[in-house]
């Protein structure tokens, strides 16, 4: 964080392109709201082991800040830890902790309840001594308080629909389940303390075109005075209270920005051919319905990767089949007869689904848990459902099934079956659906898959490369987390080997495949992908131009050669350095 002044500067991850001015929110600022309630004899062990389990959670959280404070460089980073060590001190063994714990067996409130009226007093106390150290330690004891409403009450969805237009919102975190509820006219731009630049949240920022930064340290305790903010989701800033002088700089940027987008538009009609005449397949990935139009206004040849997990979000109990279908019938019927393939629910990891909080269970490590496929198979009710809506909305428009997080080709067949099951279920009823059943593809996205894709390729009917889980998966590195951030790279040879191998064995097995990860939307990939054999890529819609214009720049011939020299390399820099320069000539 550097000051001038008073315009603040907090340095992060550029996560969604696009520059944005507007008034701050801050997400967490303002007291929560407390429900009281008086709890029954036999509930008081259970009221106490929630509020043990909102202690932990604030902990955990006041500690993953505090760890991202202490690699901040200079005094402001140390002020900051040390705050943060002061409100983790609050909630181990402290006065705060055990007046809770005793008004709960003596009153009988609910934990908030008991929060508060706790507080409150201990608050009253500080304040009383008119010294301006303790009165600031009162404000403390609230914030630490706030915390504990907060993830007690674990309100589920936020409410940006009563922000001011144009409104900038600052947070700790925010889940991908977040990110969805957020209207483009109403959240101009967001930011955040936690976060990486390839989890769900900024995939969300980045399909809904709101620019975005993540792991900006010491954002919100620094913003709190916050009046006009700058959101520079393509150089990673945040800019507090910015001088007439840098608005006026950003003015001068985000007007740039737009004369490229507008230049991009002309590319919509074009074809995406290579200069040496190869045709490439442009898709989009879609997260939520509206990004539909967005995907035919950019021209994609279809959907490449729906991911469902939009209709479990923000809702208390799971869509049924025929609300699933609903849904479905307005993404196909908005591509206008262009293949969509549907993918079957991939919640769990750092995408929690609400509805779904029962079924997905505690997770000792949710990366590695009950996710995607596992939990389809765990309740085939779900399954079931989802494969129904899916097989329907086949009758209107042609659809493909894509299964997430396969490790197996039990797996894949387990869901063959479950598709037969459905589909004869609903011909008995006289239900329409889609006839020839649609192809059931896989993502490969675990590095297990991609080395056993050509036993995969004997039960599949094609293949989705999903860069952003095989490579998390393969070098150990949780795409969600800032912390190791710089350390998460597509380049590394295991993971453009696995690729490479997956890649073989479609070919081998004459099935179709694409690649959908966050690196088939960036130009930088473009012509280490097709040199690799990739003829397909789906990506978020905004980024369809620029891969376009890559494409019509580029010569295949070149892309491969140069692709094989890169094959050949063992270090990731001699690596990165073979592509920009090549990047750099063609
Ligand atoms: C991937 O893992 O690359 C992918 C496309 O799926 P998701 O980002 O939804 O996990
Ligand atoms: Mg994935």
């Amino acid at each position: 964080m550097t000051a001038d002044s008073k315009e603040l500067v907090f340095e992060g991850l550029g996560v969604s392109p696009g520059i944005a001015v507007g008034p701050a929110h801050l997400s967490e600022a303002g007291a929560p709201t407390v429900p009281e309630y008086k709890v029954r004899k036999s509930d008081i062990g259970a009221e106490q082991v929630r509020f043990k389990s909102a202690v932990d959670r604030s902990g955990r959280q006041l500690r993953r800040l505090r760890d991202r404070a202490r690699a901040m460089h200079g005094a402001s980073g140390e002020d900051l830890s040390n705050l943060l060590d002061a409100y983790l001190k609050m909630l181990t063994g402290s006065r705060l902790v055990r007046g809770v714990e005793r008004r709960i067996v003596e009153t009988r409130i609910n934990a908030e309840s008991a929060v508060q009226a706790e507080i409150s007093e201990i608050a009253h106390g500080f304040t009383e001594l008119s010294d301006p150290y303790m009165a600031a330690r009162a404000d403390d004891i609230r914030e630490a308080g706030a915390r504990l409403i907060r993830n007690l009450t674990k309100a589920p969805f936020r409410a940006f629909s009563t922000l001011p237009q144009g409104s900038i919102v600052l947070a700790e975190e925010f889940s991908p389940a977040d990110a969805a509820l957020m209207d483009p006219r109403q959240v101009a731009g967001f930011a955040t303390v936690l976060g990486g630049p390839e989890g769900h949240t900024a995939i969300m920022a980045r399909s809904l075109g709101i620019p975005a930064v993540l792991g900006a340290t010491g954002l919100t305790l620094g913003a709190r005075d916050a009046g006009n903010v700058i959101i520079d989701g393509v150089g990673g800033r945040v800019i507090v209270n910015p001088t007439a002088a840098t608005l006026r700089e950003y003015e001068k940027r985000r007007l740039a920005l737009r004369r490229e987008t507008r230049r991009f538009a002309r590319l919509r009609d074009l074809p995406a051919v290579t200069r040496d005449e190869t045709e490439i397949q442009l898709s989009a990935n879609v997260d939520l319905p509206q990004e539909t139009a967005l995907a035919m206004r950019h021209g994609a040849a279809g959907v490449g990767l729906l991911r469902s997990e939009y209709m479990f979000m923000n809702r208390e109990t799971p869509p049924n089949e025929e609300e699933q279908y609903q849904s479905l019938c307005e993404i196909v019927a908005g591509m206008e007869g262009r293949p969509v393939t549907i993918r079957t629910l991939d919640v769990g990891g750092e995408k929690l689904a609400y509805s779904l909080g029962e079924q997905l269970g505690d997770a000792v490590n949710p990366a590695l848990g009950l996710r995607a496929i596992r939990l389809s198979l765990k309740y085939p009710k779900l399954l079931e459902d989802q494969l129904a809506a899916i097989l329907r909305v086949g009758a209107i428009g042609p659809i493909r099934i894509l299964l997430p997080m396969i490790a197996t080709t039990g797996e894949v067949r387990r869901v063959r079956e479950a598709i037969n099951v459905v589909a004869r279920r609903l011909k008995r009823r006289r239900v329409p659906i889609a006839d020839p059943l649609p192809p059931l593809g896989i993502m490969i996205e675990v590095p297990g898959a991609a080395l056993a894709a050509d036993a995969l390729a004997q039960v599949s009917d094609f293949f989705a490369i999903g860069t952003n889980d095989l490579t998390m998966y393969t070098l150990a590195i949780d795409r969600a987390d800032e912390q190791v951030a710089h350390l998460y790279n597509p380049l590394h040879p295991a993971v453009l080997r696995l690729i490479r191998f997956t890649a073989q064995a479609a070919l081998r097995a004459r099935i179709p495949f694409s690649l959908c990860g966050e690196i088939a939307g960036d130009p930088r990939y473009t012509a280490l992908l097709l040199g690799l054999g990739v003829r397909d890529l789906s990506m978020s819609a905004g980024s369809l131009p620029k891969v376009k214009q890559r494409v019509r720049n580029l010569e295949l011939t070149a892309a491969t050669g140069r692709a094989q020299a890169i094959m050949e390399q063992a270090d990731i820099g001699r690596i990165a350095t073979l592509l920009d320069d090549f990047n750099a000539l063609a």
